[in-house]
């Protein structure tokens, strides 16, 4: 089998990808939507077609990219019944299975950090990725979307710690660097649900974390409710040819300074900064049309309307908001330099005048 691993630095989230090499099938749990491209090419070079995405619950923190796989891949989203999601294929409950090529991943209800969370069980019982139900060393919270802590101890413990001691555990996310652990290792180890910790010493534990309220909820959930699918003012989905583009769920294209380096003489760089950040210290990149943000809606049309514009600005804020005027004005082809000059400066790459 293939399986992979793979982060998302900005949520700390992990997806996995398993793969079965004989029917060239594969599946993808808790992919994020700004790292669809990235999955996608690991998918092309791994030579694997995607069948299915599979959510393990409704993610608060970050939005999937389960809608926008399927846009581009046509694989089917599958999520719990329980979950309350609408848009999706496979509706799973206990014991449901999902296939790829000879392979299969078991869904097992454990409920409590949401209402509708799944562990998913690799066919032979060697792997079972556990969502937020289950962490290294810890577990979700249990505060909102239908949380119970009392559930929560419960699930874990009929459906998780009961698998082989020797199973491998993947979690949806990790903050301290740590990538996987055993059934063995969090019975014996995890301080929240492990050996000797009691139903009562649990929920008394749950009950006083007095977490803050996630940065991501108003947006993740009512975007995860729809399978990731984004809203009508997000456009564009289809991917440009003209660049290696990311797009971000707030609607923007990005592009990273190392590939507009590559591909500056085939576009037209915007800068829409002030006039003294132009000529201060961060300097400007090679060629860049100056027209501060504050005057773009007027003077769009200096720019040509068939080449490809690269908006700029200090840290990537203004530029984000210049391509979302031009989009209004009726260009095409826009992207935002993800970071700004201060991630152009730092990567290192050649900037016209200003000192470092
Ligand atoms: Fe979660």
């Amino acid at each position: 089998m293939i399986f992979r691993q793979l982060f998302d630095p900005q949520s700390s989230t992990y997806s996995y990808l398993l793969g079965d090499p004989r029917s060239g099938e594969a599946v993808l749990i808790d992919p994020v939507f700004e790292q669809a491209r990235r999955d996608r090419a690991l998918l092309a070079e791994l030579e694997l077609r995607l069948v299915a995405t599979l959510e393990t619950h409704v993610h608060a923190d970050h939005v999937t990219g389960a809608w926008l796989l399927r846009q581009q891949l046509h694989s089917k989203i599958a999520l719990s019944a329980a979950s309350g999601a609408k848009g999706a294929d496979l509706l799973l409950d206990h014991r449901s299975r999902v296939s790829f090529g000879s392979r299969y991943l078991e869904g097992r209800e454990t409920p409590g950090h949401t209402g509708g969370c799944l562990t998913y069980v690799l066919d032979d019982e060697s792997m079972a990725f556990t969502g937020d139900s289950l962490l290294i060393r810890g577990c979700g919270r249990t505060d909102f979307q239908g949380g119970s802590a009392r559930t929560l101890y419960s699930s874990v413990h009929s459906q998780i710690f009961t698998l082989p001691a020797t199973c491998l555990l993947y979690p949806a996310h990790d903050y301290r660097g740590l990538t996987v652990t055993s059934v063995d290792e969090e019975r014996r180890f995890n301080p929240r649900l492990g050996s000797g910790v009691g139903e009562a010493d649990f929920t008394g534990y749950m009950n006083n974390l007095g977490l803050p309220h996630p940065k991501q909820i108003d947006v993740a959930v009512p975007a995860n409710l729809q399978c990731g699918q984004p809203g009508d003012a997000q456009t564009g989905m289809i991917d440009p040819g003209w660049a290696p583009l990311t797009f971000t769920f707030a609607g923007i294209w990005e592009i990273q300074p190392s590939a507009l380096e590559e591909i500056a003489p085939s576009v037209q760089i915007l800068d829409v900064r002030e006039p003294s950040e132009y000529g201060g210290p961060l300097g400007h990149i090679n060629g860049a049309q100056l027209i501060p943000l504050g005057e773009l809606a007027d003077r769009a049309k200096e720019l040509a309307p068939d080449r490809p514009v690269v908006a700029v600005c200090r840290s990537g804020a203004r530029s984000a908001q210049a391509c979302v005027i031009l989009q209004r004005a009726g260009f095409k082809d826009l992207a935002n330099l993800a970071g700004g000059m201060l991630r152009w400066r730092a990567e290192g790459i050649h900037a016209e005048g200003g000192h470092v």
